[in-house]
């Protein structure tokens, strides 16, 4: 525990990934201001209390926001992450994704603020070529969403050089489940995501899941992916967060439990768990999705002592199942 409270702002802290991380940030003493637009973040999901309503875009706000606190660092967890969705509008996520984050990044800059963590993404791999996926992976995203991402980091790799910026890229493989508390977990609307949508078949709320693609070169044809619980990702920022103040240089880590479940998999948990028989129809596959998406994250176990301790799928899905159950 600190002595000195460090004030950190979080871009984003009312999203879902957001939200846990702000829990985490409060419970270690640390003081969390939270700037979000609530375009997809939900008042109800703030943690803190220190909540601006705003958006990045708007220059006046951020020049109150620097102007009036000093912030040891920022994260930024502010994004539209929907492969699907940036295919059909990709001037949407170039300007939400990009253009915004080089607002947020000048302001600091101009405040003299030189740490930061950013949500990154599995989508900057594109189709892997060895699975699990490293760091040294190239990236090659086959998508707007993680061309956006992955500009973003070659802008901070540039601020470095330039600024002296110290940066952390987190890249998430599939983020799931929620905190025991009940008062934080995954909401979108409309909902795309595998497992909320599994669960809203098992309470009735939607009356089939569709598994896009049964033909994939995988043991069920199905597409595999790394599911990581949100609360270990929020533990792994902390732990980057404590390198950079500690003087850390930057640098680049998959998150990910280096497991992979197939989409048949999941459904098939999920029927264990709840004890339901879930309607399953075939789809088309989803354009843009890679067949196996596994991490290796080594790289931060070994550089910063990152322990995820909800890592299987059984942990992820009940969090997630007692979260839906509460809405
Ligand atoms: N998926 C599916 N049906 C759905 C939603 C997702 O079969 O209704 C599949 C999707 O094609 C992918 C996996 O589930 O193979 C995970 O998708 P999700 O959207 O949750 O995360 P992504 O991997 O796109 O980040």
């Amino acid at each position: 525990m600190k002595n000195t409270k460090q004030k950190i702002l979080v871009v984003g802290g009312a999203g879902y990934i957001g939200s846990h991380m702000v829990r985490q940030l409060v419970n270690a003493r640390y003081d969390v201001v939270i700037l979000d637009n609530l375009s997809t973040g939900r008042r109800r999901l703030v943690q803190g209390d220190d909540f601006v309503q705003g958006d990045l875009g708007d220059p006046a706000l951020l020049s109150r926001l620097f102007g009036t606190h000093i912030f040891d660092a920022v994260m930024h967890f502010a994004a539209f992450s929907q492969v699907g969705e940036s295919m059909n509008q990709p001037l949407e996520y170039y300007r939400n994704n990009l253009a915004e984050t080089i607002f947020l990044l000048d302001a600091m800059m101009r405040h003299g603020v030189r740490r930061f963590i950013f949500s990154s993404t599995a989508a900057v791999y594109g189709e892997p070529m060895a699975i699990p996926i490293t760091e040294e992976h190239p990236c090659m995203p086959t998508n707007p969403y993680g061309n956006t991402k992955l500009a973003v980091e070659r802008m901070l790799v540039d601020c470095d050089a330039a600024h002296g910026l110290k940066f952390t890229a987190l890249r998430y493989f599939n983020a799931a489940g929620a905190d025991e508390c009940g008062e934080i977990g995954e909401m979108h609307d409309p909902e795309t995501h595998l497992i909320p949508i599994i669960l809203k078949a098992a309470s009735g709320q939607i009356d089939h899941i569709r598994v896009f693609g049964t033909d994939y070169p995988t043991a069920d044809g199905t597409c595999i992916r790394d599911y990581v619980h949100v609360n270990d990702l929020a533990q792994a920022h902390l732990l980057a967060l404590d390198a950079l103040l500690a003087g850390g240089e930057s640098n680049v880590y998959n998150l990910g439990s280096s497991n992979g479940f197939s989409v048949k998999e999941v459904i098939g948990k999920v029927e264990a768990i709840t004890g339901k028989r879930l309607p399953v129809v075939d789809a088309s596959r989803r354009p843009g999705d890679p067949a196996i998406l596994i991490a290796s994250s080594e790289k931060i176990k070994q550089e910063l002592g990152w322990n995820p301790v909800y890592n299987d799928l059984e942990t992820i899905i009940r969090t997630a199942w007692d979260w839906h159950l509460k809405q």
